[in-house]
């Protein structure tokens, strides 16, 4: 939590209520940035862009319920849990949502906890899980949460690949292996800009760039309207590209803005 001045460190919700009251009560513009910790750089262009627009920053790192450890009451957790989750968006079922089952509606929920604890007047967000980003926009829209969304860039490694919490999983090689995600979205954007309309085309050319670099376990090659992520045939509007895919034990997520 800072106003430009030395961060304060709050650790429980109590604490964290006392500081927002005083924070709101001071006036200026809060934003508030969502993280699960392991910070790199993509994390703190999040922190960047707040600052720039925001008098304070409240950065949230959520400790996951399973890091509880034996002897910290979890078993009465998941039933909390359960009656908590909130129902995501419909934008939410297709991609990420039909191969992680649930994984939306443990967002949708941990998003919801932190905006109703921390009333942020801006809450940002990367566009490396853009999914993710459109998925809290239009909960925020259909709940009348009194919160802008601002989605920012990916940030990248020197050689394109999207910097994550989860590439410190990878090997040497398949760190090398990783770079045919941003390396084929990259190739699918030029097709498009050069003017190839098919998006079957474009999809086809995607995959056979992962399969030359031997990443074989793609969930999905996805070439989508920006807003609804309706997998399109032609491409006659603005479209984002989608890949999701396994490199070794690890699995990547990446996109791309074209038009
Ligand atoms: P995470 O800690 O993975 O949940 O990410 C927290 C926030 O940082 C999310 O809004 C992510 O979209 C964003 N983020 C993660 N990686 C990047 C990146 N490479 N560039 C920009 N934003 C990112």
């Amino acid at each position: 939590m800072t106003s430009h001045r030395e961060p304060e460190v709050v650790t429980s919700i109590v604490e964290l209520k006392a500081a927002m009251h005083e924070l709101r009560a001071r006036g200026g513009r809060i934003g508030l940035v969502p993280t699960m910790g392991a910070l790199h750089d993509g994390h703190m262009s999040l922190v960047r862009a707040c600052r720039l627009e925001c008098e304070v920053t409240v950065a949230t790192i959520f400790v996951n319920p399973t890091q509880f450890g034996p002897h910290e009451d979890l078993a009465r957790y998941p039933r909390t849990w359960d009656d908590d989750l909130v129902d995501p968006p419909a934008i939410a079922r297709r991609l990420e949502g039909e191969f992680r089952p649930g994984h939306f509606r443990g967002v949708a929920t941990v998003v919801l906890k932190l905006f109703h604890l921390i009333p942020a007047h801006v809450a940002y967000f990367g566009q490396k899980d853009y999914q993710q980003c459109l998925v809290v926009r239009h909960m925020v829209a259909d709940l009348n949460v009194p919160m802008e969304i601002r989605m920012c860039p990916i940030v990248r490694e020197a050689d394109g690949l999207a910097m994550s919490s989860r590439n410190r999983y990878l090997t040497e090689t398949e760190r090398q292996q990783a770079v045919a995600l941003s390396q084929s979205l990259f190739a699918g954007r030029d097709m498009i800009e050069r003017g190839e309309c098919d998006a079957g085309h474009v999809r086809d050319h995607m995959r056979t760039r992962l399969t030359q670099a031997g990443i074989d376990r793609v969930d999905y090659v996805a070439v989508a309207e920006q807003e609804t992520l309706e997998e399109v045939e032609r491409i006659t509007s603005p479209a984002v590209l989608l890949i999701a895919a396994h490199v070794g034990q690890t699995r990547l997520i990446d996109n791309c803005l074209v038009g």
